[in-house]
């Protein structure tokens, strides 16, 4: 069922549209064979390129769509609905993108960013690696000076895009800028020695690839240090930030769908002599499911609309994260419960679903990980000067 929205402008109400209409056309019809096949669409991410999809929250100096965040979550949600590898991928390449963004030298914004937001370019984001995932400041992956450059050497794990990707929003030590440095950097695949590992074997998510990218030894020539020497680690983290946002718009599109599954399903199908629907323990399941996918989506407008206010929306961000992903879970095996056998097999889209829903509560920091930064939070709001 299409989500009544309320947008702030009509140039928004027709990006939406515009959104559905290519979903509709460009992803759905391909979504289960993809996953079923384990195949990166990437020319569905030219397509969305094309249309300015990649860019939305961007300025519109640099190519960008500049559309508020809250705008731009909400045309991820509609792509989730359809295909919610699709909307990572989005979510993701907004991510890469966002450290030249707000950290980059003018002339790295100027040549490189409109190719990126402008989405001819699709972007990686390389935090975590093999033994450091919930605690990125354990990396190893290091870049050390050498003459203008670096060399960089190390392996990156988990890369969302990792051997498809244009560009690599990657950290690393850099052990010249002090004992525990960690830096930014914008390396691409044509740099020699900079490659990926053979594909993870995924329970979900399969049209999106992950992978591991290995540094050996590989020549980062002047100019491809973003932000400041030693800062990366806080670039990386605010990156996250608006990443989870990202993460918890793609949640609530795939809620949408397990609902709309379950809905439909709930209202054909009859035991007992009538539509399972009207038996009240299937309605209240319905309606347990559609509150969550309601709040849950309230919740992200909420940081969204904060981060576009320009007030502090970590807290928020991790709360909707936290909810959004928690709720994803929930309603996607509930879904598969409301379909019953049918629910239970690869004709029907919600074990799928199900098994999606899973890894949006591990990936941009684990839910635990969510509750460590609201807690975190909460101690340091709740101890003021005058405390
Ligand atoms: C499909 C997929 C795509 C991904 N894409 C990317 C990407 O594009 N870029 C990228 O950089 N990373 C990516 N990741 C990595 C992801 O962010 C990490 O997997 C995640 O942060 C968890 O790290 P870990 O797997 O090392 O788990 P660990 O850190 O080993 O955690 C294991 C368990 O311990 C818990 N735990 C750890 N520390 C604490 C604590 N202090 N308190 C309570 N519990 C704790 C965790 O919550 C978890 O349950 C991706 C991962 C997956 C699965």
């Amino acid at each position: 069922m299409a989500v009544d929205r309320e947008l702030p402008t009509q140039e928004a109400a027709d990006l939406i549209a515009l959104t559905r209409e290519l979903a509709d056309a460009e992803l759905a019809p391909r979504a289960a064979e993809y996953e079923r096949e384990e195949r990166f669409p990437r020319e569905v991410f030219a397509k969305l390129g094309e249309v300015g999809l990649l860019g939305l929250p961007f300025g519109e100096d640099v190519g960008g769509g500049g559309q508020p965040y809250a705008v731009y979550l909400q045309v991820v949600e509609e792509l989730a609905v359809r295909w919610a590898s699709v909307a990572l991928g989005v979510s993701v390449h907004t991510l890469a993108c966002g450290p030249i963004d707000r950290f980059g030298t003018e002339e790295q914004r100027r040549d490189l960013l409109p190719e990126m937001v402008g989405g001819r370019l699709l972007g990686a984001y390389c935090l975590s690696e093999a033994h450091a995932g919930s605690d990125p400041a354990a990396m190893r992956a290091r870049a050390v000076r050498d003459g203008e450059g670096w060399v960089a050497s190390g392996e990156k794990a988990w890369v969302t895009h990792g051997g498809h990707a244009d560009f690599y929003s990657t950290f690393l030590r850099t052990p010249d800028d002090g004992e525990r440095a960690i830096s930014c950097f914008h390396l691409t695949p044509d740099l020699p020695g900079f490659s990926a590992a053979p594909p993870e074997q995924k329970m979900g998510l399969t049209g999106s690839t992950t992978a591991a990218m290995r540094l050996d030894d590989v020549a980062v020539p002047a100019g491809r240090m973003v932000g400041e020497p030693g800062r990366g680690l806080a670039i990386a983290l605010s990156a996250l930030d608006s990443g989870r946002l990202g993460v918890s718009a793609v949640a609530v599109g795939l809620a949408q769908s397990a609902l709309d599954v379950a809905v439909a399903y709930a209202l054909e199908r009859e035991a007992f002599g009538r539509r399972i629907v009207d038996h009240q323990g299937v309605a209240f399941l319905l309606a347990d499911m559609a509150a969550a996918v309601e709040s849950a989506r309230a919740t992200y407008l909420v940081a969204a609309r904060r981060k576009d206010a320009g007030r502090p929306y970590s807290r928020q961000a991790s709360i909707a994260k936290l909810v959004a992903t928690d709720a994803a879970m929930k309603v996607t095996t509930d879904a598969v419960q409301v379909l019953g056998g049918a629910g239970y097999t690869r004709d029907h889209p919600a074990e799928r679903y199900m098994r999606e829903a899973k890894v949006m509560q591990i990936f941009e920091g684990t839910n635990q990980i969510q509750r460590m930064v609201i807690g975190k939070h909460l101690a340091q709001e709740a101890t003021p000067a005058n405390g």
